[in-house]
């Protein structure tokens, strides 16, 4: 796991007086759209596995979203913010953004407000889910997405906007910048900081967990001093820091034992995934690229029902589904649940709680082995099982 636990005292004691196991408090985002359907089947499958294997969660939902604004007025309340921060481990259903207009994305609000820097997608491939590439055993790749900069930093200003208007005047007259008349406008902030503390995380995975390679992913050919600036750090915080652990690729030798660092183009990143994934094991990159490409991968293993996700921040980490809010399919108990489950397996991981983690992906491979799958899965094969979404949750909770 890329850092490890650091609990609240609160959060800690797992043993009361009477010898009973005190309740390691969760809180949980049950979020907007399909979010209730997937904590209703996911919540089962923890708290089984969990408590089989010694430990003793307890989820407390804490309110975020459409429901908490019509309990508080507040779409994202401070003490919800505040819950986060001090149980330091958290788990998170989706929630949703308006296109275009309207509030900003409470996720990347909570991302922004916590710090969490990283988001860290594992994208490996469980036997008997359809994927539509013919080798998906060959993709086990573990993506870090920087998370707080770039063009998600909400630095953005609509067409017309006193605040465009006298950004595109100040480029013309400061920047020789000919921008034209009553666009809209963005800034693309990346700082050595954000870029660096990103990459020393995923380095640090990458060698931990012995992995061969990591890959810088970029635009640096387009946004010189943005992307390009952050393949440079890449590679000047991996010599500086782990120069004898790793090489850049440029120099190593047949049968280096060392982490080879790699860059690719993001276009051409896109590419080589689906065309020789076997080849990339740790992805670093910035945030908008790691959006997209996290989605892609998604796709190969299946789906963004398969793919669970974490955001990590030093000492803080929220543990959510890859997928959004999947309005169309609210409230059906239809979705896929697995991104959810496996994002809580992801969790316990990252407590320490490996038992528990290795069990649920033991029994959703169980699960997925008997046939028994959901819509997004049975579509692409005939042969297998369509069951609901909280079918599923019980499947895989009967095959702990
Ligand atoms: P989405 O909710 O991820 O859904 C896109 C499609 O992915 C769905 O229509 C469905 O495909 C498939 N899908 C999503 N979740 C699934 C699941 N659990 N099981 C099976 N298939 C699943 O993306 P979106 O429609 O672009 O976004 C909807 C809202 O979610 C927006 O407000 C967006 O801002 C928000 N969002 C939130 C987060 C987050 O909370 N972290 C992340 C992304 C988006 P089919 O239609 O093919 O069945």
């Amino acid at each position: 796991m890329p850092a490890s636990i650091n609990a609240d005292a609160s959060n800690k004691s797992p043993v009361s007086d009477e010898g009973e196991l005190n309740p390691f408090i969760i809180p949980v985002i049950i979020g907007d759209g399909v979010g209730p359907d997937i904590w209703r089947a996911a919540e089962p499958v923890l708290l089984k596995a969990a408590r089989s294997s010694g430990h003793n969660p307890k989820f407390v939902e804490v309110p975020a979203g459409a429901k908490a604004f019509e309990a508080t007025g507040s779409y994202l309340p401070a003490e919800t913010l505040e819950t986060l921060k001090k149980r330091r481990v958290s788990l998170k259903g989706p929630l949703a953004t308006p296109v275009g207009g309207g509030m900003r994305s409470l996720n990347v609000a909570i991302r922004q407000a916590l710090d969490l820097y990283a988001c860290i997608r594992p994208v490996k491939w469980i036997p008997g889910v359809p994927s539509p590439v013919k080798h998906p055993e060959k993709t086990d790749i573990i993506l870090f997405r920087e998370n707080t900069e770039d063009v998600y930093a909400g630095l953005e200003w609509k067409a017309g906007s006193n605040e465009a208007n006298s950004l595109i005047d100040f480029s013309r007259t400061n920047l020789n910048a000919s921008i034209r008349e009553g666009s809209a406008v963005g800034l693309k902030p990346m700082s050595e900081f954000c870029s660096k503390r990103l990459v020393r995380l995923a380095l640090e995975w990458a060698l931990k967990e012995k992995r061969p390679n990591l890959t810088l992913v970029h635009k640096g050919n387009i946004m010189k001093f943005t992307e390009g600036a952050f393949r440079a750090w890449g590679y000047e915080l991996a010599k500086a820091e782990f120069g004898a652990l790793t090489v850049p690729e440029s120099e190593a030798v047949p049968g280096d034992a060392r982490l080879i660092i790699k860059d690719r183009i993001a276009d051409n990143m896109f590419m080589q995934s689906l065309l020789r994934p076997e080849e990339y094991s740790v992805l670093a990159m910035p945030n908008l690229n790691g959006d997209y490409l996290s989605d892609c991968l998604a796709g190969q293993i299946g789906g963004l029902g398969m793919a669970p996700g974490a955001n990590i921040g030093d000492g803080l980490a929220v543990f959510e589904a890859t997928h959004g809010t999947a309005p169309k399919y609210q409230g059906q108990d239809k979705v896929n649940p697995s991104s959810l489950i496996l994002s809580g397996a992801f969790m316990m991981e990252y407590l320490g709680w490996n038992e528990a983690a290795d069990r649920i992906r033991l029994a959703l491979k169980r699960t997925v082995a008997d046939g028994l799958v959901t819509y997004d899965l049975a579509r692409q094969d005939k042969k297998l099982k369509e069951v609901g979404c909280s079918q599923f949750g019980e499947a895989v909770a009967e095959r702990l």
